[in-house]
């Protein structure tokens, strides 16, 4: 069987990892998964039962139960299209939180490296070069600074900008200073700063890297 790539993409909320991760999985013809749409996707579910950020036994429960299916740009809980219920601010605020659970986060990874171990993938997240996919063949870092990425934010959402900036600089500061996975470029990433870098180029500079780390966007067997 065909070894598979990951490429690993992590960086923190607006530094573009979606739309660069997407069109790279496009060009490469691998699977693309945003890790953050699961978390989101448990948030939803937790927020809908009322089950409160403490609860970790439950909020464990609902990651193991979540059936999680992602689909193109579409994500499905438990059967339900829920791809616009959860972008809202609060559910972005929620995922934070509850990706904090260790539980939570033990379930979830066990499912991100299922679709990992089927095929090649372009994985974004928090923790997947670090966590998820220590032995990626490429990882990447994205970053920009607080001024761009709240302006993207706004300018894909909406929102008072003051206010999307705060929510922004707070998921961000629970993300990086979690005990479980924190938000952390890996020693061996290569570090891209999209502030003003159009997203084509970031996109061209990884195939140049995925290229250089294998035969081709195959697997080099050693
Ligand atoms: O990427 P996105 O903004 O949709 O992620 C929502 C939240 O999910 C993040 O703020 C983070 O707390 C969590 N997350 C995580 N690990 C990942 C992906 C997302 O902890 N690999």
């Amino acid at each position: 069987m065909e070894k598979r790539i990951v490429v690993a993409i992590d960086g923190p909320a607006g530094a573009g990892k979606s739309t660069v991760a997407r069109q790279v999985a496009d060009r490469m013809g691998f699977l693309y998964i945003d890790t953050g749409a699961m978390y989101r996707a448990v948030a939803l579910w937790a927020s809908r039962q009322g089950t409160a950020f403490d609860d970790h036994h439950n909020l464990t429960q609902l990651a193991i139960a979540a059936d999680i299916d992602l689909q193109a740009d579409r994500v499905f809980l438990n059967g339900e299209d829920v791809s616009r219920a959860i972008r809202t601010p609060e559910i972005a605020a929620a995922a934070s939180r509850v990706a904090a659970v260790a539980g939570v986060r033990r379930a979830l990874v066990e499912k991100q490296r299922a679709f990992g171990a089927r095929q090649s993938v372009v994985m974004e997240g928090r923790d997947i070069a670090t966590n998820v996919f220590p032995d990626a063949q490429v990882k990447i870092f994205l970053d920009a600074s607080a001024e761009v990425r709240a302006h993207r934010r706004v300018a894909e959402a909406g929102g008072d900008p003051a206010i999307v900036a705060r929510e922004i600089q707070d998921r961000d500061h629970r993300d990086r200073t979690r005990a479980e996975a924190p938000l952390l470029q890996a020693p061996d990433a290569t570090y891209l700063d999209t502030s003003h870098l159009p997203p084509a180029e970031v996109v061209e500079e990884i195939l140049r890297l995925i290229r250089a780390r294998t035969s081709n966007g195959k697997a080099v067997t050693s």
